[in-house]
């Protein structure tokens, strides 16, 4: 593991100080909003589609550094992917990140799966590819981390009424 958190902090540090495709793309291009608002991270994650490809993928806004290198790397990952690649990709990702998949990933978003180990930190890697998957399915102009996954735990209410008996 010490291994892995070193390459964190390397792939981390290099995406913060020198964000890749961190611009304005020019139309076409489709964009989405995303906002954390646990860390007030907020980010424009903008893609161009040609024929299901993602041809361009790029990035404006202000963060933490592991919401801006997570955004930088899923630019990178991205571009040259189908749209159907794209979103498996944000899948895997996704499940990295919540400590779900260990090793399906290679190389620098392997680094990434560190940051499972930070609870309060998964939202902040997450937001980019929550935007990217957001723009690749159904153009949301606008997503944020608090207003999904919110699932399964402690909720037994719904069984609560099925008694009657007059
Ligand atoms: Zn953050």
């Amino acid at each position: 593991m010490a291994d892995l958190e070193a390459l964190y902090r390397d792939v981390v540090l290099d995406h913060n100080r020198r964000p890749r495709n961190f611009r304005r793309l020019a139309a076409p291009c489709g964009c989405t909003d995303g906002v954390n608002p646990l860390c007030g991270d907020r980010l424009m994650v903008c893609l161009r589609i040609e024929d299901e490809t993602v041809t361009e993928a790029a990035f404006e806004g202000s963060g933490c550094a592991i919401s801006m290198a997570s955004a930088s790397m899923m630019t990178e990952a991205v571009t040259g992917r189908s749209r159907a690649e794209a979103l498996s990709l944000a899948d895997t990702v996704g499940a990295m990140l919540r400590g779900r998949e260990g090793s399906a990933l290679q190389g620098e978003l392997l680094a990434l799966s560190a940051v499972s180990a930070y609870p309060s930190r998964v939202k902040c890697a997450l937001l980019a590819w929550e935007a990217l998957r957001a723009g690749l399915t159904d153009g949301a102009a606008r997503v944020s981390t608090e207003a999904q996954g919110r699932t399964s735990e402690g909720r037994p209410a719904e069984q609560r009424q099925a008694r009657d008996g007059h």
